[in-house]
């Protein structure tokens, strides 16, 4: 007969509370309204710190976001009269990507903002659609695309203003011109 050693109950370690849907807001964001789709998925209306707003679908792909210049009255229009016609089942919330994975959804999105003749300016707004799948903050953002100009600068640049007289800094984003790629290899 084997004898045991008497040990311990382990405690069980209480899992860490699971951000819900009904409750959750992308790192970054400031979420003032939500509504419920008819299958009880959560649509979010959403904002950055900005003027701008953005309205998400946790169950479905549905998005609005700042290239229509929403404000928040607009925004949880969109929201409201999407949860009234969506069916989708909740798919709870979007898992946080690692480093790699946001930084190319950053530049996925600069992709989409290049012309093809023109350069076209552009601001962290750019990216309030992506918030709920990027989940990072602005100087998050901000460095990848100081990274994205470094190793790809046929593509974006970063241009930083001098302080002005308040301290402020001021970032100049810019998407350069598509045509001004001398190769297509690496489009994607
Ligand atoms: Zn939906």
């Amino acid at each position: 007969m084997r004898l045991f050693p008497r040990r311990r109950p382990t405690p069980t370690p209480t899992p860490a509370p699971q951000a819900t849907p009904q409750t959750w807001t992308p790192e970054g964001t400031t979420v003032t309204q939500r509504y419920l789709g008819l299958a009880g998925a959560t649509v979010l209306v959403y904002s950055s710190g900005s003027l701008y707003f953005a309205a998400s679908c946790l169950g479905c792909t549905y998005q609005a976001a700042t290239d229509q210049e929403l404000r928040e009255a607009k925004a949880a229009e969109l929201a409201n009269a999407h949860a009234a016609q969506c069916r989708a089942l909740p798919r709870g919330v979007p898992e946080r990507p690692d480093d790699a994975t946001a930084a190319t959804i950053v530049r996925t999105r600069v992709r989409e903002l290049q012309r093809y003749v023109d350069e076209r300016h552009f601001t962290l707004d750019d990216f309030l659609a992506d918030r709920v799948y990027l989940q990072r903050g602005r100087d998050w953002i901000l460095a990848a695309l100081i990274d994205l100009a470094e190793r790809e600068p046929q593509v974006l640049k970063v241009t930083v203003g001098r302080p002005s007289e308040s301290g402020n800094t001021y970032t100049y984003l810019t998407a350069l011109p598509r045509q001004s790629c001398t190769t297509t290899s690496d489009w994607r």
